[in-house]
């Protein structure tokens, strides 16, 4: 039995994290190269984890790991990899890597995302429509499916997918973008229901809202980006369903700016 979602909004709207939160943990962020994944694995590591990077863009990658080394004194493990191209036995050797090199993982942000074309379905481009899935969707499955062994071996561990405004109210234009961030809520809410009875893997999805970041410009060039928040500023909806202080959280669908 989960908390009521206005519970775990009111804690997440009050939360402080202390300054070895994730001390011993090990964290994945995918789409950790730039954006709101880069802001999430400096957050992470600030209040102690082991970050695990993954996103295409090794140099970009491997900036922010000397900036989090530098910040934390913790060295990150980069993990270049291209979620629209990769097949199982990608994920496989990611699986055995991690396995090798922390036996076990406590957090994944599924957070690497693909925004594709605006445009109405009936003229929306079928290849983009596969490949925003690809990315959004169906990688998230293949992930899940190789690393939840590796989170079941902790006492705790916690997972977010990332949802969107448009995940819950479809708009229209928002096309494979949309379908897909409706399709993450569904894999959440499956997986959380399924492990539901075990109790030791938390499964939440948390929408960011609006953030300055570089697919917010491309979904709307015209918008002044003074006008967003940065996305270290709502890095405490994260710390706070990575670490144990979200214990009872489980199976909701959550907003990092409030309602
Ligand atoms: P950005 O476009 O700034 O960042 C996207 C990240 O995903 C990058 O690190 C990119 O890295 C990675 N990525 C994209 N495609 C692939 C791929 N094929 N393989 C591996 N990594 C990939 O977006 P945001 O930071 O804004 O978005 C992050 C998440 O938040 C997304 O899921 C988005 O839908 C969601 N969101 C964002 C909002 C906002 O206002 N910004 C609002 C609501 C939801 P690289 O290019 O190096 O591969």
């Amino acid at each position: 039995m989960s908390d009521s979602i206005d519970t775990v909004q009111r804690r997440i709207k009050d939360y402080i994290p202390h300054a070895d939160l994730l001390a011993n943990k090990t964290v994945l962020v995918t789409g950790a190269s730039r954006g709101i994944g880069r802001a999430i694995s400096l957050a992470a590591a600030a209040v102690g984890a082991q970050t695990i990077l993954l996103a295409r863009n090794a140099e970009q990658l491997d900036r922010l790991a000397s900036e989090i080394i530098d910040n934390a004194g913790i060295e990150p493990c980069i993990v270049p990899a291209d979620l629209e191209g990769a097949g199982i036995e990608d994920y496989a050797m990611i699986a055995s890597l991690l396995s090798e090199r922390f036996g076990g993982l406590e957090g994944l942000v599924l957070n690497a995302g693909m925004l594709g074309e605006m445009a109405p379905l009936m003229s929306y481009d079928p290849l983009t429509w596969a490949r925003v899935f690809q990315v959004n969707v169906h990688s998230q499955f293949l992930l899940l499916q190789s690393i939840l062994p590796l989170m079941a071996q902790r006492e705790e561990a916690s997972i977010i997918f990332t949802s969107s405004g448009v995940a819950r109210q479809a708009r229209a234009y928002w096309g494979a973008y949309a379908v897909s961030k409706f399709a993450t809520e569904g894999m959440m809410q499956t997986l959380a229901d399924e492990l539901a009875q075990e109790d030791r893997i938390r499964v939440n999805a948390l929408n960011p809202g609006r953030l300055r970041t570089k697919m917010r410009a491309e979904a709307y060039p015209a918008e002044d980006p003074m006008t967003l928040k940065e996305p270290a500023e709502i890095m405490n909806a994260y710390l706070f369903l990575l670490s144990q202080d979200s214990r009872g959280a489980h199976g909701l669908s959550l907003n990092a700016q409030g309602v």
